[in-house]
């Protein structure tokens, strides 16, 4: 019998709003997808939460000995600032702001984002594509759509017929969004817009002359529309319809949405089993996001240099932080919560070094009220994953599983009190829960806080060395720095922030 035979998994479907029984497609094969970052900056903590709620969806049901082909994409093209298609390319605007061309700019954030993935302990996915490998794809795929008579061409571009499709199909579903009110919008189109109406969204999108990215199409040179992105490399990796389909709470609509219409315009079925969206990390009640000025990056949590942060905090501290809810809920940033997450985590982790170090000495156990209540445990902690991937409740599991490992490591109970197979079920479910299901590593105090501080020490030296007008050793300490691989970079309101390169 296989693991997820003994622990069937439940899902909060959002497409029905209702918890459902997973039932893979094809087992033990299951296709997991989720949406991955634009790479125009350095993502946030609000996109982390995202991407580790997938990796723990990921690493859960691998553990649970299904074979999961993980896709997460990279979208290094045709992400425009209006999400249905029109406004500022990302991309391109990042590389005229940092003076760089557009492919240096997705090499320099992919870089980045896996960088922080490692940090983060979040695992790579299976297949990383990236939409400017797959624009022969997409090209397909709106060809099809035209095809079957739901696009329509205008100046080189191509629109989604919103209201075509829905002669024939539903649309809204999935977000619930009242349909009349969205063709209402019609209304109130520009009268220089190309589309017939608001609701219809770009597939392709032309490009001026001066746009760098720009591919040839039957349409003439343009770029792929971000939506249909992720139908063109779900489909080509995990089938026309697969099981999971992930992000966060704000790209249901209309990205989601939009992902579901073209996947039926094209193929007539519905690309989806199971949609799962996360919700969102808040500050203070408000969606954390770049553009409400509320974000912070991960290197500004491990520096403590975010105005917003009363110390630093360790990359495994922040995940547990982000453990700590149910992917489904809020989860408010506080210092508070990050300082309990961060004693949360020692906790935790120390037991885990225990864990390690106890053997069993041998006899067959008599304290049965003790192995009853391992064998509770053990089990909580994989019907709490299999419901919904209940993290949250998994680590209450977990804190109790620490307390006996503590008491058997202190002497407070013995060991020969219970069986082996007791005793290995407490050991390697601890572990494997912590490392391989929840992603929670041991980590080295050197790696983070040490380091840290005594950067923050050279740059506060270096600060007197200019205040002396001392150039010579200010400039030595920058540049015996940066041979060590640290760079130091003058950050706003004159503060000195610094990169590991
Ligand atoms: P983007 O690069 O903007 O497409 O975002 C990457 C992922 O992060 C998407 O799945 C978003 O839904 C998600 N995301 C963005 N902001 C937040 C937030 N504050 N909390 C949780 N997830 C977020
Ligand atoms: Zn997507």
């Amino acid at each position: 019998m296989k693991l997820y035979e003994q622990y069937p998994v439940s899902i909060t479907n959002s497409l029905s709003g209702k918890k459902e029984l997973f039932q893979p497609l094809n087992p033990p094969f299951v296709g997991l997808y989720s949406c991955g970052p634009t790479v125009y900056n350095e993502v946030h903590l609000g996109n982390l939460r995202t991407f580790t709620a997938f990796d723990v969806v990921y690493r859960y049901l691998t553990y649970l000995e299904y074979k999961v082909r993980y896709v997460r994409n990279i979208t290094d093209a045709g992400h425009l600032t209006n999400d249905a298609g029109q406004g500022v390319d990302r991309i391109e605007e990042s590389a005229k702001l940092e003076q760089l061309e557009p492919m240096e700019i997705v090499q320099k954030y992919t870089e980045s984002f896996h960088e922080v993935c490692r940090i983060f302990n979040i695992l790579p996915p299976s297949i990383e594509p990236t939409a400017t490998g797959h624009i022969v794809e997409q090209i397909e795929m709106v060809k099809q759509i035209l095809s079957n008579g739901f696009a329509y061409e205008k100046n080189g571009s191509v629109y989604f017929d919103v209201r075509k499709f829905m002669e024939k199909h539903t649309y809204g579903e999935l977000s619930g969004r009242n349909i009349d009110e969205l063709l209402e919008g019609t209304r109130e189109l520009d009268r220089q817009d190309e589309k017939k109406n608001s609701v219809d969204f770009a597939i392709w999108k032309g490009v001026e002359p001066n746009h760098i990215q720009r591919w040839p199409s039957p349409w003439g040179d343009g770029i792929p529309g971000w939506h249909l992105e992720c139908s063109a490399m779900g489909t080509k990796y995990l089938g026309k319809q697969f099981d999971i389909h992930g992000g966060g709470m704000d790209l249901k609509f209309p990205h989601h949405e939009c992902e579901i219409a073209q996947s039926i315009g094209a193929f007539g079925q519905t690309p989806v089993r199971y949609w799962m969206h996360t919700n969102m990390l808040t500050v203070n009640g408000e969606k954390m996001s770049k553009s409400k000025g509320n974000s912070f990056l991960p290197r500004e949590l491990f520096s403590g240099s975010h105005p917003m942060l009363d110390k630093a905090y360790s990359p495994m501290a922040v995940r547990f932080f982000m453990l700590q809810s149910h992917y489904s809920s809020t989860l408010d940033f506080s210092n508070e919560a990050l300082s309990a997450a961060e004693k949360g985590y020692k906790k935790l982790v120390n037991a885990l070094s225990a864990a390690k170090e106890l053997n069993h000495p041998g006899g067959s156990g008599t304290n049965h009220e003790l192995m009853t209540d391992i064998r509770r445990l053990v089990d909580e902690c994989h019907q709490t994953m299999s419901d919904d991937f209940n993290t949250a409740k998994t680590l209450a599991a977990l804190f109790e599983m620490s307390a006996r490992i503590n008491d058997f490591k202190s002497g407070n109970v013995s060991l020969d009190q219970i069986n082996i197979e007791s005793f290995s079920q407490l050991k390697t479910t601890y572990m494997d829960f912590m490392e391989n299901v929840l992603g929670l590593k041991e980590e080295t105090e050197s790696s983070s806080h040490v380091l840290d501080g005594v950067v923050h020490l050279l740059i506060e030296m270096r600060k007197k060395a200019r205040t002396d007008r001392n150039y010579v050793l200010s400039d030595k300490i920058r540049d015996d720095l940066k041979a060590l691989g640290v760079q130091l970079k003058d950050g706003k309101d004159g503060t000195i922030e610094y990169e590991i390169l």
